[in-house]
């Protein structure tokens, strides 16, 4: 039924087993087991709670809704549900298990503090609906992040409801449709680079502006000619990664701001990257006017299918008035108060876009990165940021006689090494080096992003890989170039010690198999 599994449910290390030893008959191997879906497990009348029969349960007025018919669901008992999702998690790759080099998305180790820290009751039990009056901890930890988040980016205010760097990005430009209409201006531009996160354009259009591709210097910067002479009266602003998706640095981010301020536009900075520039640069001294920080990535929260995101937005004097509510602020008292649409004129802050979401945020995840910038503090925030691109320019050095990298020569990168896969022998691609790394035990870097490297590799190891594990990581990519550049053909059908083989992605995608049928 799936129409995406190339090798059946039998594990291909079974497969691979071979040398005369026969197949086992289990179809299980070694302690790697093999797991069909739940429907196939189940069967019909079994149950994993105790349910009263319908015509024995006191109905009151509800037994015209009673089912006609039993509802669609696998029958398991408790242990065999349990066992299930177990079995189904070992398949599974995680942070936890190793390193995740995926470029841009920062997948660094989430401590064991945070986890700590967001389990207190006192944090994990409030609800959103409680009154005010009765979560001044919770509203104190969120002010207490808003701070820190300012201060280290050296903006003047902070938007704490987005929920994801989309999100984020959504709010920002939110904030600039607001700025123009006070103006009275009606610019419907955005520039963007081509090297942007798929995001940022998709951000711009949602939001109702058109958008259009600014072009990248030979050496993957922002061609600052190409975009002063995209400025005019309809820009209403640009949106700007730094460092970029190539892991560089935008040394000309200032002359940007300068320029698209000239021209009457704003600058929004996706800050995704701000793990390469925490400590060590406040966007806010770089004239830009709202930025989205992923606590996911530089912050340490968990992220993939660990938790979920958040995206605070931090605002420039110029479009802070223009922020979404609720927010937090501490009166000249010292109380941190909760400022809504109903005392938001007590606070001075009339001219917000609105809400983006029905209560605060992630407030789980503000728990989290607090415990993730307290425990670290500003120092240790700055060697993060030292770390991390010690780490990179590590693996950038290590591997680039093997795998071009075509910006290193324009110096050191930030977080993030840019590979590319020119130069492997014909037939060979990014894709054959990707499935290679999971037989050698790696998640995979990030593959064809930014665009304007074909074939791009985009590899950030983040500061929290020892040198043993960067080491052994190099070994394998190297290890696997060198191979692609032989034309070993079996690297083609890699991975072949996973517990399934090369699986058609692109179908999977576009037309996947949802529902079940038996
Ligand atoms: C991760 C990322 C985003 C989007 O952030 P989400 O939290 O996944 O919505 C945007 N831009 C860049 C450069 C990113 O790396």
């Amino acid at each position: 039924m799936n129409a995406v599994n190339a090798s059946g449910w039998r594990p291909s290390m079974g497969e691979a087993g071979q040398a005369g030893v026969p197949a086992t008959s289990s179809g299980d191997y070694g302690l790697m087991l093999e797991e069909p879906l739940s429907f196939e497990l189940g069967a019909d009348g079994k149950c994993g709670v105790d349910i009263e029969d319908a015509d024995r349960a006191p109905m009151g007025g509800l037994s015209k809704f009673l089912r006609k018919q039993m509802p669609d669901l696998p029958g398991l008992t408790e242990p065999e549900t349990v066992r299930h999702y177990t079995r189904l998690s070992r398949q599974n790759y995680a942070i936890d298990l190793g390193p995740f080099p995926l470029g841009s998305c920062t997948m660094k180790h989430n401590p064991r503090l945070n986890e700590k820290m967001a389990r207190l009751p006192g944090f994990a039990d409030v609800h959103p609906l409680q009154p005010v009056s009765t979560v001044p901890g919770a509203l104190e930890v969120i002010n207490e992040l808003a701070f820190w988040l300012i201060d280290l980016t050296g903006m003047h205010g902070v938007a704490m409801s987005p929920k994801a760097g989309a999100h984020g990005e959504l709010c920002g430009l939110l904030c600039i449709r607001a700025a123009l209409d006070a103006r009275g201006e009606e610019r419907h531009i955005i520039l963007v680079p081509e090297s942007a996160h798929g995001t940022n354009p998709a951000t711009a259009a949602f939001a109702g502006f058109t958008v259009r591709s600014i072009p990248a210097t030979p050496e993957g910067r922002v061609d600052l000619e190409a975009l002063k002479a995209s400025l005019g009266p309809d820009v209403a602003g640009v949106m700007i990664t730094n460092p970029n998706t190539c892991g560089l640095f935008e040394p000309d981010m200032k002359a940007i701001s300068d320029a698209v301020h000239e021209a009457g536009g704003y600058v929004y900075c996706d800050g995704a990257n701000f793990n390469a520039i925490v400590g060590k640069v406040r966007p806010g001294d770089l004239g830009i006017d709202a930025m989205h920080i992923n606590l996911h990535k530089t912050f340490s929260t968990p992220h993939g299918g660990g938790g979920p995101g958040s995206g605070p937005v931090v605002l420039s004097e110029a479009l802070a008035p223009f922020g979404p509510l609720p927010f937090t602020a501490r009166t000249a008292d010292g109380v941190v108060h909760l400022v809504e649409e109903e005392n938001a004129s007590e606070f001075d802050h009339t001219q917000s876009f609105g809400r983006m979401v029905a209560f605060h945020g992630q407030m789980g995840m503000f728990t989290r990165a607090l415990t993730y910038i307290l425990s670290h503090g500003a120092d240790g925030l700055r060697q993060v940021a030292e770390d991390a691109v010690l780490n990179a320019n590590y693996v950038l050095r290590m591997c680039e006689d093997v795998l071009p990298a075509p910006f290193a020569k324009s110096g050191p990168c930030m977080h993030e090494a840019l590979f590319s896969e020119a130069g492997l022998a014909e037939g060979f691609s990014t894709l054959d080096i990707a499935k290679g790394l999971i037989d050698e035990g790696f998640h995979p870097m990030t593959v064809y992003f930014p665009l304007v490297v074909k074939g791009a590799m985009l590899v950030e190891p983040t500061e929290t890989e020892s040198k043993a594990g960067l080491d052994r990581f190099i070994a394998s990519l190297r290890s696997l170039a060198e191979r692609a550049k032989a034309g070993d053909e079996s690297l083609h059908s890699a991975p072949h010690f996973a517990p399934r083989r090369r699986l058609d992605e692109t179908q999977a995608a576009r037309k996947p198999v949802l529902v079940w049928q038996g």
